[in-house]
């Protein structure tokens, strides 16, 4: 079963076909697939790109 290591959220829980598809999967350092949940994936992405000017949100 597919859930987010982040909150937990299990993906069958989505009933949403497009929060289904903003779920992104990450290989960690051990070659694990990890996924995180479409607002994880959001909140994750605003981390990463962080350094992105303000409007382009
Ligand atoms: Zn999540």
């Amino acid at each position: 079963m597919t859930s987010c290591y982040r909150c937990g959220r299990s993906k069958s829980s989505v009933t949403d076909a497009l929060e289904q598809l903003a779920w992104t999967s990450e290989r960690s350092r051990d070659g694990a697939v990890q996924w995180l949940c479409h607002v994880c994936s959001k909140a994750h992405a605003r981390d990463i790109e962080g350094k992105l000017p303000a409007e382009y949100w």
